[in-house]
């Protein structure tokens, strides 16, 4: 039996259906140990082997360099907003944030309360529809590190390749945000400081974040750091300084199985660009949807869109939901309708959210 609806949730979201159905089968026995892996201890030897099988999995599946440390930490992404200042600067140092739209600004907030933040570009409005152009972008000469949010989930606003390879050019650590899209397509970790992202997209449920940095970049925290902020704690104690997110950790293992089982990111690259492809195209080719964001810069996993007709999206989302396509509603921020595509989304998902939206548009041509 499928999965009674496609859920189109921007996060906590859609997880795979196979990781789904497996957990159901250990929930009350798991390997046999005669409990569940949320009912036991994080020091117990079954409990250290998923842990250390986790943590190589995902280097697997991102092709991480020895000489980065993983941490798995709680607290999701916004707390590495906190962490990240006071891990590598001072209270005098400068720090270059490139501003894309609210989580960018959140992060920038959050760091100015550290350290002095040069906005590099942007900011001057809450949503923008495009990255700022890179011959704007003013970076600071002596900035400790230069940080970026690579997709902002409420616009669908995500920076290309060429954005990244002009701030590794920079000579800087470039910190990345990748909460809504990491492991979404193949990247050069070592180009990276560090990349981070709350785990309740592409990753398992909520409550955890990874970390993936530099070693170089660990062990430099500020003296008042808490010691559950000080990545060096996580980096000491295999992420187990106090009790870790034990079910979270389980269930993101076996996402990490999961990637692998299917054919590595590259092969879910392959699918989440056509997914991608497919909707846009359509949405581009309708009189009666369109998309706001600057067409080489649209998001792989959240894909925003309004409807062209006044007045209609509550119907849009109550007959979306009775056609078991879940969670369409967009962002109060941006408005309009959004179609999360992440890695477990299936292609029939898209599919069947196509075939829906030009039903609904023929209805009220
Ligand atoms: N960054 C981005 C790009 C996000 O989409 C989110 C959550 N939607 C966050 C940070 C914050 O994540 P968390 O809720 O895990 O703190």
């Amino acid at each position: 039996m499928a999965r009674a609806a496609f859920n189109f949730s921007a996060g906590p979201a859609t997880l795979p259906e196979a990781v789904m159905r497996r957990t159901q089968e250990d929930l009350l026995d798991w390997q046999n140990t005669g409990m569940s892996v949320m009912e036991m201890s994080h020091r117990s030897a079954d409990y250290m082997q998923l842990a250390h099988e986790m943590e190589a999995d995902l280097r697997e599946v991102m092709v991480i360099p020895d000489n980065y440390k993983v941490l798995f930490i709680h607290g999701g992404a916004s707390l590495q907003f906190a962490a990240i200042p006071l891990n590598l600067a001072t209270s005098d140092d400068t720090v270059d944030y490139l501003n894309t739209g609210v989580w960018s600004t959140k992060a920038i907030k959050e760091a100015s309360r550290y350290t002095n933040v040069n906005v590099i570009a942007g900011g001057e409005t809450a949503n923008p529809t495009e990255i700022p152009p890179m011959s704007e972008w003013k970076f600071s000469d002596d900035a400790k590190y230069i940080h970026v949010c690579a997709n902002e989930t409420i616009t669908g606003l995500e920076l290309q390749q060429e954005h990244m390879d002009f701030l590794f050019a920079q000579g800087k650590p470039v910190i990345v945000d990748m909460s809504s899209n990491i492991m979404c397509r193949e990247i050069d970790v070592s180009k990276y400081g560090m990349i981070y992202a709350g785990a309740q997209k592409n990753i398992g449920p909520a409550g955890l974040a990874i970390v993936i940095v530099r070693e170089d970049l660990v062990g430099h925290a500020r003296d008042i750091t808490p010691t559950l902020l000080n990545w060096q704690t996580y980096a000491g104690f295999e992420s187990m300084f106090n009790t870790p997110a034990t079910f979270a950790w389980y269930l993101a293992g076996m996402v990490f199985k999961w990637i692998k089982d299917v054919g590595g990111v590259k092969a879910i690259a392959e699918v989440n660009q056509r997914k991608a492809e497919k909707l846009y195209s359509y949405i581009d080719s309708s009189e009666f949807y369109e998309n706001h964001i600057a067409v080489d810069q649209r998001s792989w996993m959240n894909v925003t869109f309004s409807l062209t007709k006044e007045g209609l999206d509550a119907e849009f989302l109550a007959q979306s939901k009775a056609a078991k396509l879940l969670s369409l509603k967009g962002h109060k921020a941006f408005g309009g309708m959004r179609a999360s595509i992440y890695n477990a989304m299936p292609e029939e998902g898209v599919d069947a959210l196509i075939e829906f939206m030009q039903s609904f548009a023929d209805q009220h041509a």
